[in-house]
């Protein structure tokens, strides 16, 4: 449930001096704010973010609007003033209480159509929302079932197809929420992505790392996923902790048979996986806590 929903009135990426709090309205959540032409609800044509609140700090705020930045650019949208966003974010921040867990949520819209299919649109439409997170304790200590799916696409597909936006985060999550439904029709509580030329990427909405002894590796992202804010950061861990990390191709059947394996999202944080297409993977519970500690700290 929304608890909190401020309106903003984009401010162009090169505006110089701006009263940034006139243009972040705050709105009942429960009542109506967006066009019924807007492009986001007609055809998830937008980009968004997800930030995690612990205990009133927002985490990861600048790479979480490096990615905005990056996605509104691979959309041919207007570059997001920076500025504005950030103060956005504190605003939303400032109305949450600091205890618990909390979801701030930054969406940009290309805006109401006004023409054609494709013709320009009345301007970009934004808003952010501010909800408690819900309670994820149990994937985060016990662990969740995952089963391989096929995206469809080979691993060049992002370099050669770059209209299919696969390093963007945009608002259309259908597909990602049919995977996340079928994973759990096949008994499984979670899907990782696979290409079809037989390639792990990553599940609906985290990204993946394996354990290989003492090293730590992710799916590559130009094969064409979404590069995580939380990956980044649990490398940097690792690394300070003194484990190597990298960036690989990796086949289909390394989930299987890594020594431990993780989905990394900014909301839910690091979720141990405890079996991959049925096979039982081991859990780290010891390193999975400390990681946790460190990406709620
Ligand atoms: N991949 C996808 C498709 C996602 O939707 C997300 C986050 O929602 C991630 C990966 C993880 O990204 P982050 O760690 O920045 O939350």
């Amino acid at each position: 449930m929304t608890r909190f929903a401020f309106l903003i009135d984009p401010a162009p990426a090169d505006a110089g001096a701006v009263d940034l709090d006139a243009t972040i309205a705050r709105i009942d959540p429960d009542q109506p704010a967006l066009s019924v032409g807007d492009m986001s609800a007609n055809r998830g044509d937008g980009v968004f973010e997800s930030i995690g609140v612990f205990d009133g700090r927002a985490k990861q705020v600048g790479p979480h609007l490096d990615r905005l930045a990056n996605s509104a650019r691979l959309l041919d949208m207007p570059e997001p003033n920076r500025a504005q966003w950030r103060r956005a974010v504190e605003t939303a921040v400032a109305a949450v209480p600091d205890e618990g867990e909390w979801t701030i949520k930054l969406l940009i819209s290309r805006g109401v159509q006004i023409g054609a299919v494709g013709a320009p649109s009345s301007g970009p439409t934004a808003w952010v929302t501010a909800s408690r997170s819900a309670d994820y304790t149990a994937q985060r200590t016990d662990g969740i079932r995952v089963v391989s799916l096929d995206r469809g696409y080979d691993s060049n597909a992002a370099q050669r197809s770059p209209w299919l936006l696969l390093g963007a985060k945009t608002l259309s999550y259908a597909v990602n929420m049919a995977a996340a439904r079928e994973a759990r029709r096949r008994g499984a509580d979670e899907a990782v992505f696979t290409t079809t030329d037989g390639y792990l990427l990553e599940a609906p909405t985290a990204n993946l790392i394996l354990r290989r002894g003492d090293q730590f590796v992710t799916p590559e992202p130009t094969a064409g996923l979404l590069h995580g804010t939380t990956q980044l950061e649990a490398f940097d861990w690792l690394e300070d902790s003194g484990y190597p990390t990298g960036y690989e191709h990796l086949p289909a059947a390394a989930l299987a048979d890594a020594d431990a394996a993780w989905f990394v999202s900014s909301i839910r944080l690091a979720a141990p996986i405890s079996s991959i297409d049925g096979r039982a993977l081991p859990v780290d519970h010891a390193l999975t806590a400390a990681l946790n500690d460190y990406l709620r700290s």
